[in-house]
Order: structure tokens, then sequence, then C-alpha cells
């Protein structure tokens, strides 16, 4: 199966990249063919219409979507991410029944709405109100940075049921696009231009109780433990950009001449092979252990991170000495590294900054006497 994404990742995506980021529209009809080759519900179970695959699986899938390009990787890894995730674990039957089929093949898109303009890292300090009216809730206030905003047509949003109560007082519900959600222009980003992000603001929208998921209160510590398989995935997108500009510079070494020989024969340009390449296989064996223990269901929160963390930074790291491999052709449209680096940047922000990485890290070395 990995061979065979792998060509059609090729084939079908990589040629569209340079073109979607230069004039971005979101993917339809690429993510059509994704869905129907089982890419968009791969951790759903075959009963819901998914792969029914596990969670390693899932993460050398995304590498190689990622690696033809990084907004598609983004849009799969939300969809089958926290939306996906949210309603397996804890959504009702009915919920499950009515979207999962719907989101796995790819005809629906999901998105998750947890930050807000003022609060993004602090996501308890969120204001959105979910306040109970007779047969459901309204929704009212804004959310940022929603990945698929507008595209999307099954919101996982988070807003608070009962706002004295911080935390404890945030519930998710399962939101169907519907006119009483108001989309802000797309952001004008440095990269992943088609996986396009919006604002999305609620002004007392209609949401019927059963599309509560979970139960009232439950919501945040809901998302946060779910979060930890969207770390894993975000570090399979990082490694999936990294390989892209490791292979391009590693191609390009050997072709380009300086002083008469390829330049890949300075050792100035070897060592920063070695240390490209070196640092790809430990962000990959980091996201592979995280994914493979989340398998064996153990708690990977420090794990996770750690893939997160270290996998992001390395595509930051491996895509600027890329750039630098390719001289003045490096900063040039014609060739694709000037793009990985843009597009990596953000995998150091979403789903928890590198800063955010850290506390959590830093936070189970003493949770669970790490040595
Ligand atoms: C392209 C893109 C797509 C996104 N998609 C989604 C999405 O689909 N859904 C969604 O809900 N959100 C999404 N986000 C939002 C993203 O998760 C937040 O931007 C991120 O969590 C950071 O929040 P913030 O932007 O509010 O920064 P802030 O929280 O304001 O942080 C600003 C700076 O302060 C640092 N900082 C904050 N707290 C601490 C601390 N305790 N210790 C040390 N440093 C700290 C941060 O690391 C950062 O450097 C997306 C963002 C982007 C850019």
């Amino acid at each position: 199966m990995v061979r065979h994404v792998r060509e059609f990742a090729q084939a079908e995506i990589a040629p569209l990249a340079p073109q979607l980021d230069r004039k971005p529209s979101f993917p339809w009809k690429t993510l059509k063919m994704m869905g129907e080759l089982g890419l968009l519900g791969i951790l759903t179970p075959e009963a819901y219409g998914g792969a029914g695959l596990d969670m390693l699986s899932y993460v050398v899938l995304l590498e190689e979507i990622s690696a033809a390009d990084a907004s598609h990787g983004t849009i799969m890894s939300v969809t089958n991410g926290l939306p996906q995730q949210l309603l397996l674990k804890y959504g009702s039957e009915a919920q499950r029944q009515r979207y999962l089929p719907k989101l796995a093949s790819g005809e629906w898109v999901g998105s998750f709405c947890l930050s807000e303009p003022h609060c993004g890292s602090d996501a308890a300090a969120m204001t959105t109100r979910a306040k109970k009216v007779d047969g459901g809730y309204l929704l009212s206030g804004t959310k940022a940075w929603i990945t698929s905003g507008g595209e999307a047509q099954l919101y996982l949003v988070l807003a608070k049921t009962e706002p004295s109560a911080g935390a404890r007082g945030v519930s998710c519900f399962a939101v169907e696009k519907t006119e009483g959600m108001v989309f802000g222009k797309p952001e004008e980003k440095l990269g992943q231009h088609a996986a396009v992000t919006t604002t999305l603001t609620f002004d007392r929208c209609f949401v019927p109780e059963e599309n509560l998921v979970g139960s009232e209160g439950q919501g945040f510590s809901m998302a946060m433990a779910s979060l930890d398989s969207g770390r894993i995935g975000i570090a399979a997108l990082a490694v999936g950009i990294a390989r892209a500009a490791f292979e391009a510079a590693r191609d390009y070494a050997g072709e380009r001449e300086a002083f008469g020989r390829p330049i890949r024969e300075f050792q100035g340009i070897s060592f920063k092979l070695a240390d490209m390449v070196t640092k790809l296989e430990a962000a990959r064996l980091l996201t592979h252990r995280a994914a493979w223990q989340q398998d064996r269901a153990r708690r990977v929160t420090r794990e996770a991170s750690m893939a997160k963390l270290f996998a992001s930074e390395a595509a930051a790291e491996i895509t600027h000495h890329a750039v630098q491999i390719f001289g003045g052709y490096g900063y040039s449209k014609d060739y694709p590294v000037e793009r990985y680096f843009r597009d990596a940047r953000v995998t150091e922000i979403y789903e928890g900054t590198s800063e955010i990485q850290r506390v959590v890290i830093g936070r189970q070395i003493f949770k669970e006497r790490v040595r």
C-alpha cells in the first residue's frame, strides 16, 4: 500500500503543488481521489467506512502525501485527526453513523475549532459560548485559524457551556455547516496556501442537543487527550516535507558543478547532507515510536510532544539547508525548496507551538519519573 500511495502522491499531487502555492484553491479533486484510496479515514474502522488501519500505517501514509504537497498533508491530518478521533472515542453511535462514513470517504472534510483570536496556547481562555436553550444550544463567538474553514462540512467546535468553570466548563459540538456560520476571508500565509485557513464566527447559531459530543464540561479534556494523535500526525507531516527537501538537495548536489566538480564533493556540502539525513531519520524514528506506542494503547503525551517538537524543528533546519545547497536557485520559485522552507515553518506552530511541546515534555518528565 505504501508504494501505491507514494506513486499516487508523486503522480497526482506533487505536480499540482507549485500551482496550488501560487494560485491557491481547495484541492477537492485530489481529496476525492484520496478518499477513494482510504486516505481520509485511515484510523476509522471499516464498519464506519474507514480503512481500519493503525497509527503506524497512518504516519507512514501521511509522510508520503506531505512529501508531495504539505497543504494536502495538513488537510489530511486535520480531517483524519481530531474530528474523526473525537467522534470515534466520545461520539454517540448516531453521530458516528451520521458523520464518519462521509468524512472517511472524502465526501465531507472535517475541521477542528479550538483556537480563538485572543488565545491559542492558552485555549481554556476561550470565550465562545454555548448557551442551553430548548432542544439544543446557541453558539456565539469567534474561532481563529480554522484549517479548511468554509470548505469543510463538519466542524468539531469547543465552546463554554459553563463560563465560570474554566477548562471544566468547555463542551464539544459537532456542527454541520449552516448559514448561521460566518467565515472570514482566507488568511494570507507564509506557506501551505491550499490548506485554507479562516476565522469562523457564530452568531447565536443553533446546534441541536444531539450534536453535543461526550457530555457537558468534558470537551477540553477530550480535546487534549486527542491532541496526542494530532501531534504525531504533524510530526509525520514535518518528516514528509523534510524528506522532499533532503531528496531535492541531494540530487542537486550531484548535478551542480563548481570549481570543476559536483558540489557534493565539497565537504561543506556533504556534511550538511549528512546532518540533514541523520535528523530526518531521527525525526522519523521518534514519530514511528510514538505511533507504535499509541497502537499499543499506551498514553503517549510525552512521546507525541517529543516527536512533534523534534520533527518540526528538524524540518525547519533541513529545509533551511536545502535552500542553501541550491545557492541562488534555492531562493527562486523555479525550484521547490523555497516552498518546502515556507511550508515547514508552521509545523513548529500549529497543534501546539514548540514552546508548548517543551512545557508538556517538561511536565511529563516529573509525572512519569523519566530517567
Ligand atoms: C496555518 C495554521 C493552521 C491552524 N489550524 C488550526 C485549526 O485547524 N484549529 C485550531 O483550533 N487552531 C488552528 N491553528 C492555531 C494554532 O494551533 C495556534 O496558532 C497555536 O496553538 C499558537 O497559538 P497562538 O497563535 O494564539 O499563539 P500564542 O498562544 O499567543 O503564543 C505566542 C507565543 O508565546 C509562546 N507561549 C505561549 N504560552 C507559553 C508558555 N506557557 N511558555 C512559553 N511560551 C509560551 C508561544 O509558544 C508563541 O511563541 C492554526 C494555526 C495556523 C498558523
